[in-house]
């Protein structure tokens, strides 16, 4: 089915009534869409006319007035608001009782058929791993509503922009690209014309004006209403009117939704384990896009964490906006929790607000996905500072098969920044942090990210970031000059005071450091005894002939396409290591021993020893560490079990 365009004339968008589009959204239950379904708790977008804001909007500007909009919203007044109000009077005051049988209604007599039918969408993704995961949820949704993946957006009925609005310029690139399509559609024939559809972060924020503008925009859908987008397309294709659902739900984790994934040959995937954020950082926009915290099931965490392993995925990433402050409070999180890990990563740091007891937390959970399968790799991105309670570190530095790479995003290296960021430590505190995660999970890769220029940032705050970047010497980093967001508290009651090419000059300062300091770490850990375990990903992108994959820290490896011992055993003497029979060529997906030659602030370079195993390579380590070292190699760090997490007893 090639889908209608949306270039009607004005006369007949006009022409449309309101009060249909009220009967289709309390009707909208019964049309759910069917979707790979694995067993668990089902979790809903809040679609009740009580709690909702829907509304038909007549736009201001000169072009938009061509459209009517439908918003359903989370703020506003009721349905009965909507249809008792004057506005709606005012629109059509003469119009007879609305006959509101599905034969009358274009999105009701839809009903019954299959959605889709054969009709091609194309989706592009912007901004972090969280709108990745999206995208996946969102094709399995898609997919069984009866649509299909376009391989190209020329072939496309629909294209989708699953953006990110952290940042301006985030911001700025979905503006251009709507600009883009908006040719295409113009240049399409009228039947030809793909619908475009604005998904994510800033479907909540700037819903008005992307259906307002000029861009030609038929479909905006914030990130916990996608359950709902079939039903979106079908009114926006029927009725040619603009449509958003930017309703936030409490429970929404698409638990039951089996992601269809982006890169299906990829020896990794993502699983998302909660969604939103309860922080509040002054700066950050995510509370307002993603709503609050609500975590996932950990029956259908764990169903779909068994899923990936039988299908031969070797490295599984937990994701979520603040990942380690999961609280499963379903059933099975409560009956199976015995309160490990509640705790604060230290004295210094609180919370904006009020934490609740109860539930299973992050570490049980980590526990127990990490003994599924103890050739499967876990990491998990992105946390937050506060939440890394010993017993989390102790977990990490005893299971092989957990990643020793922790992202701790610091955002500034003073105190005072910080308060004003209200991210509830202080520089002691964070630093404090660093000291026993380094201690307890020796080898750890830290990552972090920072801001500069945020508002009243003087010389001396930028100094006391410099000195923590210094002394952590971060493996990784992400760094922006900060960028002013609405609505958040920082845009209403701070500003934005720092001249912007003082912000980019405290950028520049900060990278320099971070690559001296990330230099420094990764040179050091050049010829290490044990080597690296590398997953390999795949070629390299600069030479073809070589190597890339992913130490255990996150490091980048590039390594020859050489011959290999098919186990670290079979080359643990010098006489073995020179043998050429039985060598086995490097395959993708393969974890491989590489001795690792010269680094960067970036990347390592090395040589495949041999394949292994995640419990070959922890064994080696170990034994390593009790005195057989290799000549002219140091000794590998490795972890010891601790007695903490002995006695946990969870999962064993
Ligand atoms: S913790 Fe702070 S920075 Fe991170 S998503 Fe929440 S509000 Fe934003």
């Amino acid at each position: 089915m090639r889908l209608q365009s949306s270039l009607l004339s004005t006369s007949t968008r006009a022409s449309k009534r309101a009060i249909p589009w009220a009967v289709a959204l309390t009707n909208s239950r019964t049309l759910a869409t069917t979707t790979n379904v694995i067993p668990g708790k089902s979790s809903n977008t809040d679609f009740s006319p009580s709690s909702s804001d829907v509304k038909t909007k007549a736009p201001s500007t000169k072009v938009a007035q061509k459209k009517q909009h439908l918003i359903f919203g989370n703020r506003g007044p009721s349905l009965q608001d909507f249809l008792n109000s004057s506005s709606i009077k005012a629109h059509d005051s003469n119009t007879p009782k609305a006959d509101v049988s599905a034969e009358n209604v274009p999105y009701l007599s839809m009903q019954g058929r299959k959605l889709g039918e054969g009709a091609k969408y194309f989706v592009e993704v912007y901004g972090c791993q969280m709108n990745v995961n999206d995208t996946e949820i969102l094709m399995s949704i898609m997919n069984s509503a009866g649509y299909v993946k376009a391989a190209d957006q020329s072939e496309a009925d629909i294209v989708f922009l699953v953006t990110c609005a952290i940042r301006e310029n985030a911001e700025s690139r979905i503006w251009n690209r709507l600009t883009e399509l908006k040719r295409v559609k113009l240049r399409a024939t009228k039947d030809k014309a793909p619908l475009v559809g604005v998904l994510g972060c800033m479907a909540e924020r700037l819903k008005d004006k992307l259906l307002d503008s000029d861009k030609m925009v038929d479909l905006v859908c914030g990130p916990d209403a996608y359950r709902s987008i079939p039903h979106l397309l079908s009114i926006s294709e029927t009725t040619q009117q603009g449509v958003a659902n930017v309703m936030l739900s409490a429970d929404e984790t698409y638990a039951d939704i089996v992601p269809v994934r982006i890169a299906p040959e990829s020896f990794s995937a993502h699983l998302s384990i909660m969604r939103g954020c309860n922080n509040m950082c002054s700066f950050c926009v995510v509370p307002f896009t993603r709503g609050n915290e609500r975590s996932r099931a950990v029956d259908s965490i764990l169903q779909e964490v068994r899923q990936l392993s039988d299908q031969g995925i070797k490295e599984v990433t937990l994701l979520g906006q603040n990942v380690n402050s999961y609280r499963d409070t379903s059933e099975d999180g409560v009956s199976m929790t015995i309160g490990v890990g509640s705790e604060l990563s230290n004295a210094g740091f609180k919370t904006i607000y009020k934490r609740k007891d109860g539930g299973m937390r992050f570490t049980e959970l980590l526990d127990r996905v990490s003994l599924v399968d103890p050739e499967m790799r876990i990491r998990f991105t992105s946390p937050h500072p506060k939440d890394f309670p010993e017993a989390l570190l102790h977990l990490m530095a005893s299971r092989p098969n957990i990643c020793s790479q922790i992202h701790m995003p610091a955002q500034s290296g003073s105190t005072e920044v910080l308060s004003r960021m209200r991210r509830g430590y202080s520089r002691e505190a964070y630093l404090e942090l660093v000291d026993s995660i380094r201690s307890i999970v020796p080898g750890v890769a830290l990552s972090s990210d920072f801001i500069t220029g945020f508002c009243g940032e003087t010389e001396t705050d930028h100094e006391d970031t410099m000195d923590l970047m210094r002394r952590v010497e971060f493996e990784m980093a992400y760094m922006f000059a900060y960028s002013l967001r609405t609505p958040t508290h920082a845009a209403r009651r701070l500003q934005d005071d720092v001249p912007e090419d003082v912000k980019l000059r405290r950028l520049q300062d900060i990278i320099k450091i971070f690559h001296k300091g990330a230099e420094n770490r990764l040179r050091a850990r050049v010829g290490l005894s044990a080597g690296e375990c590398v997953l390999v990903e795949g070629r390299s992108k600069r030479d073809k002939s070589r190597w890339v994959g992913r130490a255990d820290g996150g490091y980048k490896v590039v390594f020859d396409d050489d011959l290999i011992l098919p186990s670290i055993e079979s080359s643990s003497t010098p006489a073995a290591q020179s043998r050429t029979a039985g060598r086995v060529p490097i395959k993708l997906g393969d974890y491989v021993q590489i001795m690792t030659t010269s680094a960067t602030s970036t990347s390592f370079q090395g040589k495949a020893v041999a394949r292994t195993t995640l419990s070959e390579f922890s064994w080696y380590q170990a034994k390593l560490l009790t005195g057989h070292v290799l000549p002219g190699y140091r000794v590998a760090s490795t972890s010891v079990a601790s007695p903490l997490v002995a006695n946990m007893g969870v999962g064993s």
